[in-house]
């Protein structure tokens, strides 16, 4: 009898065990689980970067999407897209759905979304990703829930919400939590952000609409203005990529500039070089035929001057809103530049000549926000209280 009771208990305690095993493995399927893919998504004006928790950065393409004019059918997204764009037959328009940081055509961004979540989840629709989207610190509350709303049904299991400042700082490996002002100039294609953090959080922050895209812009306008020649969009990027400069070059020193040439010779990195005139071609707004002509950097540094200007001046408003603890902060460490128009040469430089402080360029300026964003995704405990969530 005594045998059997021992018999019956030990039978028990199998099943019992294997009941908890039962159970943590329901539970390791049902929480955040190796099916489950955790995505973090920088869904900028110019460039989207997409990152896959574990893995890093899988997707960065710009930020375009190409529909047919008749039935409003999307043609292609990403690359393919930006290929399009001033290109496209009568009935196919490619466009930017994201303008001055914030969703300017909500059904195309959702597109674009999509079209994020298949390539890099696949089309699971057991396992729906869980997505953070980093906006900028700007948008009303409106727009926080189209963005949340997109990315919903564009097929996340959950939305995730991270301010850009907030991302930016993460990912620029500063230590956001901390009782200390930190301040992070983001310089994208459509809007530049300033803010400064402490806490954890974003205690004040400015964003003004001019950043690469309107660099661009004045360029054009000054080849327009001063050689009757109208160039594209994508040309006065490259100008500005290759020859362009916040400072003009006469005011280094000739040592300056043989090492400048030196590094240039040893570096992949440095931008093109360090040319100083090159050719560009467009069509002459008067006989309407293609022309080409030697543009100087000099000339594309006074074209982007006044732009360059009204970013400065959007970091200096914040500068001087900052509560005197938190600006001594910032004069110890510095203003940390991100977002890729803080790849113009010497922009940091030209930032610290306006606002005394010492402003430094991020590593890798570009990916910095989808960096912070990822890293936030995949710690979502740890920075619970900078997310919102849908
Ligand atoms: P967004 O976050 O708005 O998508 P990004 O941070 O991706 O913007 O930056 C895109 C902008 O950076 C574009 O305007 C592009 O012309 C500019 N850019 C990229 N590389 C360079 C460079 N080497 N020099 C100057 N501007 C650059
Ligand atoms: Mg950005």
């Amino acid at each position: 009898m005594l045998i059997q009771y021992d018999k019956l208990e030990f039978g028990i305690l199998i099943l019992e065990s294997r009941f908890k095993i039962l159970t943590s493995k329901f539970k390791i399927l049902n929480s955040e689980n190796m099916f489950t893919k955790r995505i973090g998504i920088d869904l900028g004006t110019a460039n989207s970067v997409v990152w896959l928790a574990g893995t890093g950065v899988v997707l960065n393409e710009p930020t375009v999407v190409a529909v047919t004019i008749d039935d409003n059918r999307v043609v292609a997204v990403g690359n393919e897209a930006k290929d399009m764009l001033g290109r496209t037959p009568g009935n196919i328009v490619a466009t930017r759905p994201m303008r001055d940081g914030v969703i300017a055509d909500y059904r195309l961004t959702e597109a674009m979304l999509r079209y994020f979540l298949t390539q890099v989840a696949g089309r699971n629709y057991f396992f729906k990703p869980e997505v953070m989207i980093c906006v900028p610190s700007g948008v009303t509350q409106v727009e926080r829930r189209a963005v949340l709303d997109a990315t919903l049904s564009a097929g996340a299991r959950v939305a995730y919400l991270i301010e850009e400042p907030l991302a930016a700082a993460i990912g620029a490996k500063i230590p956001i939590a901390q009782a200390s002002g930190n301040m992070i100039v983001d310089i994208g294609g459509g809007s530049t952000e300033s803010a400064v953090i402490s806490l954890g959080g974003v205690v004040i922050h400015k964003s003004a609409r001019v950043a690469g895209n309107k660099l661009d812009e004045a360029i054009a306008n000054h080849v327009k203005k001063h050689y009757n020649l109208i160039i594209g969009e994508r040309m006065a990027e490259m100008i500005k990529i290759t020859i362009g400069d916040a400072l003009k070059q006469d005011g280094r020193t000739q040592q300056a500039k043989q090492v400048a040439v030196k590094k240039a010779e040893f570096s992949q990195s440095e931008p093109a070089g360090n040319a100083t005139k090159m050719e560009v071609r467009g069509r002459d707004s008067i006989n309407g035929l293609p022309r080409m002509l030697e543009l100087t950097s000099a000339e594309v540094t006074d074209a982007m001057t006044p732009t360059l200007l009204q970013i400065v001046a959007c970091v200096k408003s914040v500068l001087e809103e900052t509560p005197p603890e938190l600006a001594a902060d910032i004069i110890d460490k510095g203003i940390v530049m991100a977002g890729g128009t803080s790849l113009l040469r010497n922009i940091d430089k030209l930032m610290t000549q306006m606002t005394g402080v010492v402003c430094h360029v991020a590593d890798d300026p570009l990916l910095c926000v989808v960096k912070g964003t990822g890293i936030a995704m995949e710690n979502i405990e740890l920075y619970k209280r900078s997310v919102s969530r849908k």
